[in-house]
Parts: C-alpha cells; structure tokens; sequence
C-alpha cells in the first residue's frame, strides 16, 4: 500500500471522543520509547506527524490519523511509566485499556518492542490480557538496525519460545528500522490486506 495522503484528524482523552465514523483504526502501542512515534513517521513518510520525543511518558493522549481518507493509523499512549501504580493492571493506563480492550473501532494493534531487550515483564502482561480478550495484534521489533542479523535472530528466538509457553499460535511478528526504513512495506501491506477484508 502506498499513503497518499496522511492528515491528523483527532486527538482523545476519552474513548467518548474518539472519531464516530465507520472507517477502520488500526493502532500501535508500546512502551515508552521504544520508538512507536518514529516508526508512524516513518510508515506515513511524514517527518513529523507523530512527536519524536526523549522525554518519556509524554503523550498521554490518543491520536488518529486519517490516511488517503480509507483508514485511521492511531497513536496510543505509551505504557509503562506509571512508577507509583500497586497492581499490574495500573501500569496500562484506564484509557489504554477502554481503547484497545473495548473500542470496536480497532481493526488490528501492532505491539511494538525493543529488538535488543529480552522479554520484558510489562510487555508479556500486556500481550496475555490482549490474548485473554481475544483482541486481534501482531508484535514489532523496533531499531534492528542496532542488531547484526544473527542477533536480532537470536532475540526473535527467545522471544517466539517465551510466548510459545503461553500460546499456541504466534501472532503476525514484523520487523523495523526507522532509521533505514526498514519494516514499513510490510507493515502497510499487512494492513492494505485486512482493509481488503473489511
Ligand atoms: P516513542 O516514545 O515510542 O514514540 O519513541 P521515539 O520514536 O520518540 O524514539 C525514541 C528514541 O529512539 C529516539 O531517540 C529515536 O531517535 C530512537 N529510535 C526510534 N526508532 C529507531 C530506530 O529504528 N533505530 C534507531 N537506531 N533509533 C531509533
């Protein structure tokens, strides 16, 4: 799929304002840092829709994109930096779970990840209450360009036999760099796919 056009439409507080059309979202999550916000850029080949930031936990907020007027690429908060949170489930925030556990908008949710961190505890959480809510995703391994390929295997690995614990299929795995594009054809390909069986 190529974008063509790419216009920021919203951004939300609550699942109340998110756009009430019947257009399709599809969304990406991670956390923070783990270069979601490059990565948007990077698939609309707009330098600066979604904020490139160093300050983490900064965007709070749920953004949607419209693109070529078919499709809404939304931008969820980042998770993982509520330091003072007691129970596991306070680590996703009450808008990140009324919109990715019930917002029938979301077509599809790409779960980002770092490529060079072993599985991480909050992601693992994160992918299980996705699966006990049978909310449909797939994972993105971020900045492989800072892996040689026999790492960035050696990572994919571990990660397909920690989930393989848990799962008995795999969701759709991707791979991307947003410093050498890498990942976007893919990654729009994927999702030119489901808009066709929308
Ligand atoms: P976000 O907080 O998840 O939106 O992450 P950002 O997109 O703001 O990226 C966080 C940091 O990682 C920034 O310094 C980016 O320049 C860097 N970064 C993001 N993606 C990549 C990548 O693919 N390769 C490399 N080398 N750095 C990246």
């Amino acid at each position: 799929m190529q974008i063509t056009r790419a216009e920021f439409k919203c951004s939300s507080a609550q699942l109340a304002q998110v756009p009430s059309d019947s257009l399709p979202d599809f969304a990406f999550i991670g956390r923070s840092n783990v270069g979601k916000s490059s990565l948007i850029n990077t698939l609309t080949g707009r330098n600066s829709l979604a904020k490139v930031s160093g300050t983490p936990g900064k965007t709070r907020l749920i953004n949607h994109f419209l693109i070529n007027g078919q499709w809404y690429l939304v931008d969820l908060p980042g998770y993982g930096y509520a330091r003072t949170s007691k129970s596991q489930r306070e680590d996703f925030s009450r808008l990140i779970l009324d919109y990715v556990l019930r917002c029938e908008r979301m077509h599809f949710l790409f779960v980002l990840l770092d490529s060079r961190l072993e599985p991480q505890a909050i992601d693992l959480r994160f992918i299980r209450l996705l699966g006990e809510h049978g909310v449909p995703f797939g994972l993105v391994f971020t900045k492989t360009d800072k892996l040689s390929r026999a790492q960035l295997d050696r990572s994919l690995d571990r990660y397909r036999r920690t989930l393989a614990e848990e799962w008995e299929e795999l969701p759709p795995i991707f791979t991307s760099s947003s410093l050498r594009g890498s990942g976007r054809e893919e990654i729009l390909d994927f999702i030119g796919q489901c808009l066709t069986q929308c």
